[in-house]
């Protein structure tokens, strides 16, 4: 099973995707996850025009999606910040799929609260 993690530096990026594409198995695998850049690309687009920094789209972001749960060690409800990771997977008859998981840390005190994956 080939798993790849999905993290580069944004100045690297046209780069990279060059490079990439000249592979026609990432071309493929990129085009499946085309849907998934378009959302990240459009959401860098919109934050600098926007003039936001990161954290205050982190901020937005966390307050539009008003995830809370109960803190065990702090022991009381509190915000929680997501982290989405996208995993490329490939199956054993070379199906292509992206795994999306998002865990959920605490403000607070950034314990580990709970974790999605579908
Ligand atoms: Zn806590």
């Amino acid at each position: 099973m080939a798993e790849k993690s999905g993290t580069m530096k944004k100045t690297n990026f046209d780069l990279y995707l060059e490079e990439q594409l000249q592979d026609p198995a990432i071309a493929a695998r990129l085009k499946h996850a085309g849907e998934a850049w378009d959302v990240a690309l459009q959401i860098t687009a919109l934050r600098e025009q926007a003039g936001l920094s990161q954290k205050d789209l982190a901020k937005l972001l966390k307050t539009s999606a008003g995830q809370t749960a109960y803190c065990p060690r702090c022991r009381v409800v509190t915000n929680l910040y997501e982290s989405v990771t996208l995993r490329f997977i490939t199956g054993p008859g070379g199906d292509e799929k992206i795994i999306e998981s998002r865990a959920y840390h605490c403000e607070a005190c950034l314990i580990f609260v709970r974790g999605d994956e579908g």
